[in-house]
């Protein structure tokens, strides 16, 4: 079997799989995660909500 995708993940290039966001009722950002679907590897990142709810 040919590891190519494994050689795309060593340099950085992953394949994301669908993003799941964590949308925290109290809080004012959104925590998304993606995970790559051949390693493994997650990021995650907070993205601020844009509604202004005050
Ligand atoms: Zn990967």
């Amino acid at each position: 079997m040919t590891a190519i995708g494994q050689i795309l993940c060593r340099i950085g290039l992953h394949r994301w799989g669908r993003k799941r966001g964590y949308d925290e009722y109290s809080s004012n950002v959104i925590e998304w995660e993606q995970r790559c679907e051949r390693c493994g590897k997650r990021k995650r990142w907070v993205e601020a909500k844009r509604d202004r709810r005050r």
